[in-house]
């Protein structure tokens, strides 16, 4: 099958005006103008005034909070955090949250995105996704202080264990946050990520009170969170929070790393240096009130930063093309058009571990494609996308059309 549109989008080349892509099976064989790619016996697809691009890959979300939605007003993060518990503990939790999953990969690919790192406290989230045609890696859940498993690393190892993979699905790994699993638990968790090469992440620096209380303030953190702490013998490691992920990953491949919305001196040549990727969350960032995002001292630096959208417990919805026409309009100086989209292909795909698979449109990765409708006369395409964030026409996974 060879896909034909007004513009082709590699990312990972510039734009191809009047393009085409083969596909053979789930891949891409070949790209490029218009009649050099087209041997004729091929169908051809054409898209009329469309930009064909990458699938965009959402590099940090929690599906399962999908049905969350506009229950919970902005607010800082512990307000937050306090109100989701009860929501989460009315009647019907699993029920609720399983069809959250659905709803939400459904929603993902309907806004173009063709694969998500997701992530489920009970590892529940793995056999919803995998009857479902988006490419995901499911990330089992480290966190100490929960009521349900895992909570140590041992219980970590059994969950892994469970995820049945295929060729959509990737079993990742993700001690929670460095102030709800001791510096041990998540050294040992991405241990285990190593050792079954798998990728793995966390939450970091997320808010100034975890900073403060990893560095040794244990009344940083509000009470609740306290005696929940207390309760599971977690005291601060008395480290800043960029020497901590030193300790915990020292040796080891990098992760992802999920906020890092409070950076110290230093830290972003120490990310660099480590090769983590960083996923800024814009719009619930903004939710949660915080402080604009270090992410350009990350990108002088030379980190990889990638977007997300977070969960929707935080958010309006899934449309990672609406994450970064956010930060292109809603922020001073931004970068250009080119990087923040590379920020949701393939930088979002390196945060997952799957750039060798997916991320960008070249001969010999997986065939997952989006493609938007283009206003009449554009000459730059990637600036149209970022400008005017469209719904997609048409989305392919492995080389399946599944939406539209
Ligand atoms: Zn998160």
């Amino acid at each position: 099958m060879i896909l034909a549109a007004k513009w082709v989008v590699p990312v990972s080349a510039p734009p191809i005006r009047d393009g085409t892509v083969q596909i053979e099976g789930d891949r891409i064989v070949a790209l490029g103008p218009g009649a050099s790619a087209t041997p004729p016996s091929e169908p051809v697809v054409d898209l009329g005034d469309a930009i064909l691009t990458p699938g965009l890959v959402n590099p940090h979300t929690h599906l399962e909070l999908t049905g969350y939605v506009g229950r919970l007003t902005p607010a800082p993060l512990w307000t937050w955090f306090s109100q989701l518990i009860k929501l989460r503990q009315a009647a019907g939790q699993i029920e609720r949250e399983q069809q959250g999953v659905q709803d939400g990969a459904w929603q993902s690919l309907r806004a173009g995105v063709t694969c998500v790192g997701d992530i489920s406290r009970r590892n529940l989230n793995w056999p919803v996704l995998k009857r479902i045609s988006i490419r995901k890696v499911c990330y089992a859940e480290l966190l100490t202080l929960a009521d349900d498993p895992p909570r140590n690393p041992e219980e970590l190892r059994a969950a892994l264990d469970e995820i049945e993979e295929d060729r959509l699905l990737t079993a990742g790994i993700t001690p929670h946050a460095p102030y709800t699993v001791p510096a041990a638990h998540i050294r040992a968790a991405v241990e285990l990520a190593t050792a079954r090469r798998r990728p793995w992440c966390a939450h970091w620096a997320e808010t100034h009170e975890e900073c403060a209380f990893l560095r040794g303030d244990v009344n940083a953190l509000p009470s609740f969170m306290r005696q929940l702490l207390a309760q599971c013998h977690l005291d601060s490691p008395h480290l800043p929070a960029g020497e901590l992920l030193e300790q915990c990953s020292r040796g080891l491949p990098p992760g992802l790393l999920a906020h890092f919305n409070y950076a110290a001196p230093g830290d972003a040549q120490r990310l660099a240096r480590a090769g983590h990727v960083v996923v800024y969350c814009p719009r619930s960032h903004w939710f949660f009130r915080h402080p604009p995002h270090p992410y350009r001292d990350f990108l002088r630096a030379g980190v990889t930063v990638a977007l997300g959208t977070d969960s929707l417990a935080s958010n309006d919805n899934l449309n990672l093309l609406e994450e970064v026409r956010f930060v292109w309009r809603g922020t001073p100086d931004p970068p250009p058009p080119e990087t923040l989209f590379r920020m949701v292909t393939l930088d979002a795909a390196r945060a997952l571990g799957l750039e060798a698979q997916i991320g960008s449109l070249e001969a010999g990765k997986q065939a997952d494609l989006a493609a938007f409708p283009c206003s009449p006369g554009v000459s730059d395409p990637v600036a149209e996308l970022v400008n005017r964030a469209p719904p997609p026409q048409g989305v392919w996974v492995a080389g399946q059309r599944v939406v539209l």
